[in-house]
């Protein structure tokens, strides 16, 4: 059960709910987000909520049978759109496009990234600094000094930033040049950073483990929510199965199972997903038509020649022809 509090909660009120609560047999967590006062509450299924809602403080009261709470669709009518600023948002309608390289290599490849973007109207540029590599011979990323300079020149282009975040320890650092911190696949259950990025007040997308079910990722995205960060977005980017023609399985109805159980926006990334170049636009699109309320993906002027994931990443030819095509494609579903 959720009890969403009034913002003129007074301690009386408060503590009559408390009381409540526990002559109920309930255990309860507060949660306070930049956007609400909630209650998460756990215990008996057959209570009368009405018990409770008529209680003064109490805004409103749902009942949410599921194991995550806060980030289920059951309760919250309205999807959650992210607002990055400067008419920046994701979720609620139209699809947003975030695109970039795989890592963020040198000044050169930034700008000229950038003017890619800014030709395709794209607000948004994905790049990794802290990159998780399964080899430690492979390129591990240009680290803080990388973002820093991904920074400014993206702010002096007004182009938001999504990248990784690794590890605790990294979240203050990295906090005043970030728009976005992505959890990666491999970081998908570390709560302790999960724990972490629920304190700070810059959104979060977090992916799918690449052995990670649904439902894990509804609860790994409950952490930062219940920890007091409810910017948050969902994101599916393949998972192992037993097929080996390609690099991951891109699960399309994971799309339509997030958008139906949540009301986070949901983010399909294509690149991971499929990890072969010729089937990234067509992934693309298929995620695009099941749902998602956006695409990340890998372009590079060179791929050939990038630091990593350069066999899944798009060149400019081939992301300008994505964008075209997801264009139409909007038009066709309008
Ligand atoms: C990435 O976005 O470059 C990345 C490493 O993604 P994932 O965590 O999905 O493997
Ligand atoms: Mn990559």
């Amino acid at each position: 059960m959720i009890i969403q509090l009034e913002e003129q909660l007074n301690k009386e009120h408060y503590t009559a709910i408390q009381k409540l609560l526990s002559s109920l047999q309930f255990k309860s967590m507060d949660v306070k987000t930049t956007e609400g006062h909630y209650l998460v509450c756990i215990g008996k299924k057959e209570t009368d909520i009405r018990l409770i809602g008529h209680l003064p403080g109490v805004k409103d009261v749902h009942r949410v049978s599921e194991s995550y709470k806060l980030v289920s669709g059951k309760w919250k009518i309205k999807p959650t759109v992210i607002d990055l600023g400067g008419g920046v948002k994701i979720g609620g309608g139209p699809l947003t496009l975030m695109a970039g390289p795989c890592s963020i290599e040198n000044e050169e490849q930034i700008l000229s990234i950038i003017e890619h973007l800014k030709a395709n109207n794209i607000r948004i540029m994905r790049g990794g600094v802290y990159k998780p590599r399964s080899s430690p011979y492979a390129f591990r990323g240009l680290g803080i000094e990388g973002l820093k300079l991904f920074s400014s020149l993206c702010r002096k282009n007004d182009i938001k930033i999504i990248t990784e975040v690794m590890q605790v320890s990294q979240v203050e650092e990295m906090y005043p040049y970030v728009d976005v911190y992505q959890v990666g696949a491999r970081n998908s259950q570390n709560f302790n950073l999960l724990d972490a990025l629920g304190k700070v007040d810059k959104p979060i997308l977090i992916k799918r483990g690449m052995s990670g079910t649904i439902d894990e990722l509804l609860q790994s995205a409950e952490y930062i929510f219940s920890g007091g960060n409810e910017k948050l977005m969902l994101c599916e980017r393949g998972i192992r199965t037993f097929e080996n023609a390609y690099r991951n399985t891109f699960d399309i109805n994971a799309i339509q199972v997030l958008k139906d159980k949540s009301h986070l926006p949901v983010i399909a990334d294509p690149s991971h997903g499929v990890g072969i170049r010729n089937y990234v636009p067509g992934i693309a699109m298929a995620a695009a038509v099941a749902g998602a309320d956006g695409i990340i993906y890998e372009v590079h002027e060179t791929p050939e020649e990038a630091l990593s994931d350069g066999q899944q990443t798009l060149n400019f030819e081939e992301s300008k022809k994505l964008v075209e095509a997801l264009q139409v494609l909007k038009m066709a579903c309008k």
